[in-house]
């Protein structure tokens, strides 16, 4: 029995083939590095990644993360902070605005701490399963944008 061309896995990013390991390009996200050379930074601001890596030249300005850091953000601080202040509470008895004094602040300079981390690995998670581009298109968000329609 022969497949059908309909059959075919489907395949983002165009034709490029090279190798993209989902965890190094994840911890080198994290780590402020390009995802693919491992040595330009990510980041040229606290939250706005480079157009094209300074070292490899790898195009990265098409790479979205959209909301999905700060979503995680919530979700990590949300377990430890909940967790943190249900245990603080369980051992000492502090009155309400003495919680909220300790984990307002903790809240917000976590917050600040994880988030480029977590941005960074949300793009090196898109560059290794290119998710950019659809359909076959080139890597380049030109080809991108007229295939869609946009301008
Ligand atoms: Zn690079």
């Amino acid at each position: 029995m022969t497949g059908s061309p309909s059959d075919s896995p489907i395949r983002f990013g165009g034709s490029d083939e090279s190798e993209r390991p989902l965890g190094r390009s994840i911890l080198r996200g994290m780590l402020n590095r390009c995802p693919r050379c491992g040595t330009g930074k990510l980041f040229r601001a606290f939250l706005k990644p480079v157009d094209r890596c300074a070292v490899c030249d790898e195009n990265i300005s098409h790479q979205r993360a959209d909301d999905l850091p700060p979503y995680l953000v919530i979700l990590v601080l949300g377990h430890l902070i909940v967790g943190g202040y249900m245990l603080t509470d369980m051992t000492f008895k502090l009155p309400l605005w003495a919680h909220l004094a300790i984990w307002a602040p903790i809240t917000i300079i976590a917050a600040l701490a994880i988030i480029q981390p977590i941005k960074g690995g949300v793009i090196g998670l898109q560059w290794a399963l290119r998710m950019h581009g659809f359909g076959g298109h080139d890597d380049t968000p030109e080809d991108w944008d007229q295939g869609n329609g946009r301008s």
